[in-house]
Formats: structure tokens, C-alpha cells, sequence
């Protein structure tokens, strides 16, 4: 690991399961800054805000500060300024809405610039009509990450994909991506870190967004099976990581 400057570390199924933190994760992140290795948590799931990622990763035992978390909603708010876009209409959480209209963005059905569609928990017949409307009518459409379901403690519930392929059955219009594995993402997670992508490890539980990020993005792609991936859809599966291990505990003693 002498090469690599940072990791970049997913949450769910990589740091935690729900409210229980993965063990010896905590400590592999404690052990990774007191060796001068920078961290920043890349998660697609933009229905929370960093600050309140930051709050939980403290409780469960993690030292993280808002700065620490960097979500497809923040990737997605950097994309709308550099194409100096202010208004938007958005299909996501009140907790998004916030950090859309904190960024200087009005959220509006009336003349949007884009359709932003996320983790939208509170979607409505009503918000899917709208949204289809101003994608028929030709408004650009974005979304902030590409998975279909989010893994909770009650099995999987639908995700933006999900609620893009509506969209997209009704209107023949497909979304522009943002969150990962697409590049956008793995460029402003580096940035972030202040490091060339040759010295970023990314290290996952999904071989499609996280791993498939990093190895297409010239990172360390590390696998952990504590999450999605199982043995048997890492033998089937055209993406391959650079590295497998059982959990980050695996990691401890080779962040030097
Ligand atoms: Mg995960």
C-alpha cells in the first residue's frame, strides 16, 4: 500500500450493515490517518446529506466530519454549477431539496433548466407526471446515480434507477448519470483528496459502481465480501477487482 496516498471508502456494506459498524473498520480508518493517508467516504445514496452521513459514522464509531463525505447529490450540484444551471426540478428527499436550495438552486415544476431525479423515498404519482412532462418537453435529464435498489435491513427497496426507468418507459428519455462508476464521480472524489488517481484505492462491496470505478478510472479497485458481493458473483462477473479481502479489518497493518 506504500503507493497509495488515500482511500476512498464506500458505507453501506463496507463500513457498516444498517446501524452496526463493519468491525476493525473504524479502526482501519483511525490507523489510515495517523499513517498520513487521507480518507473521503463515496456513497451514490444522496437520500441523506454528508452532515448527516458524518453524524452517524460518529456514532458508530468512526471519527468523520461532514468534509469527509462526498455523495452523488454533492456530485451532482457540482455538475449544475459548472453548467451554470439555477433552477431545477428534483425528484428527491426533503434532506436533498435542502441541499439544492442551500447550493443557490430553486426547485421548480415552472421553466426548470434540468430534471434532477434521485433516492426520492417520497415520490408521488403527481412528481412522476411532472417529470415526465419536462422530459418529453425536451428539459435535460440527469441522475444522480444509477442504482436500482438500495439494500436495507428489510432486503432491497427501489432506488433512482428504479424511478429513472419510469421516467424512461413513459418518455423514451434516458438520464445523463452522475454518481458511480461514472467518471465525473472518481474525478471530483480524487480532487477532493488531492491526489493523482494512480494513488487512490477505492474499496467497495460492488463490483458494478465501486470496483468498477476504480478500474476504469485507474484507481485500486479492493473488493470486500462484506456486502453485496458474494464469492460466486465475483467468479461470473466481467469486472474484476485488483484485490479481494473478507472485510477492511483484513486491511489493519498495511496502511503504511
Ligand atoms: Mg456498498
Amino acid at each position: 500500500m506504500g503507493t497509495i496516498g488515500g482511500f476512498l471508502l464506500d458505507l453501506d456494506g463496507t463500513c457498516y450493515l444498517g446501524e452496526r459498524a463493519i468491525p476493525g473498520a473504524p479502526e482501519f480508518v483511525a490507523r489510515c490517518r495517523s499513517a498520513g493517508k487521507r480518507i473521503l467516504w463515496v456513497t451514490n445514496n444522496c437520500s441523506r446529506s454528508a452532515s448527516e452521513y458524518a453524524a452517524k459514522l460518529q456514532r458508530l464509531g468512526f471519527t468523520a466530519t461532514p468534509g469527509d463525505v462526498f455523495t452523488s447529490g454533492e456530485a451532482t450540484l457540482q455538475l449544475l454549477r459548472r453548467e451554470a444551471v439555477d433552477r431545477v426540478y428534483l425528484l428527491g428527499t426533503p434532506s436533498l431539496e435542502r441541499e439544492f436550495r442551500h447550493a443557490g438552486i430553486a426547485l421548480t415544476a415552472e421553466d426548470p433548466q434540468r430534471l434532477v431525479a434521485a433516492f426520492d423515498l417520497g415520490v408521488t404519482y403527481e412528481k412522476l407526471r411532472v417529470a415526465c412532462r419536462l422530459a418529453r418537453a425536451g428539459v435535460p435529464f440527469i441522475a444522480t446515480h444509477p442504482d436500482l435498489n438500495c439494500p436495507t435491513e428489510e432486503g432491497s427497496i427501489p432506488d433512482c434507477g428504479a424511478i429513472c426507468a419510469f421516467i424512461t418507459a413513459a418518455t423514451g428519455v434516458s438520464p445523463r448519470v452522475v454518481g458511480k462508476p461514472h467518471s465525473g464521480m472518481a474525478e471530483a472524489a480524487a480532487r477532493r483528496l488531492g491526489l493523482p488517481p494512480e494513488r487512490v484505492a477505492m474499496v467497495g462491496d460492488r463490483l458494478y459502481t465501486d470496483i468498477r470505478m476504480a478500474v476504469e478510472n485507474r484507481m485500486t479497485g479492493i473488493l470486500v465480501l462484506t456486502g453485496e458481493t458474494t464469492r460466486a458473483d465475483l467468479a461470473s462477473s466481467p469486472v474484476q477487482p485488483h484485490r479481494v479481502v473478507e472485510s477492511l479489518a483484513d486491511l489493519l497493518g498495511e496502511e503504511r
